[in-house]
């Protein structure tokens, strides 16, 4: 009897469903109450230049993304750059994409690049990626708060 269960490269959540590699399936970064569409984020990031990101930074902030330790390994050698925004009132500039391939650049001493989004262009990308009034509601929300030391 076959089973109907999907199955994943490398039995890992986080790899691709065999079988549909070549179907990018609609892929979202959550934090907070904030939802970002990765394939709009690439959309926006297209003309942008790479920047190194600074290790002591990535370092704090992959402390409280979820990194799944084992999929680190399963990643492609050249898996490419990835995306930062940018919050307003200093609430902090979240990897939205490639954390797994930072956490193991910064494992294995090598650099990692980003494509960095501006503030606008994270409104932007929030308003195309939820409802554009609650996308709204929370970017005020964030400009109202006073900055946690710890986003600087
Ligand atoms: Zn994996």
């Amino acid at each position: 009897m076959s089973s109907l269960r999907l199955r994943h490269h490398n039995n890992c959540p986080r790899c691709p469903v065999i079988g549909v590699e070549d179907i990018p399936g609609e892929e979202f970064f959550e934090i907070l109450s904030l939802r970002f569409n990765i394939a709009v984020a690439r959309k926006l990031s297209a003309s942008h230049d790479l920047v190194r990101v600074e290790p002591l930074a990535l370092a704090r902030w992959l402390q409280h993304a979820r990194i799944l330790e084992s999929h680190l390994w399963h990643l492609p050698t050249n898996a490419g750059h990835g995306i930062i925004v940018t919050l307003p009132a200093g609430c902090g500039k979240p990897v939205i994409d490639g954390n797994h391939r930072a956490a193991r650049a910064l494992r294995l001493g090598e650099p990692f690049f980003a494509v960095e989004l501006s503030e606008s262009e994270t409104l932007e990308l929030l308003r195309l990626s939820m409802s554009p009034a609650i996308a709204d509601h929370f970017w005020k929300r964030m400009l109202a708060s006073r900055p946690h030391p710890d986003d600087q």
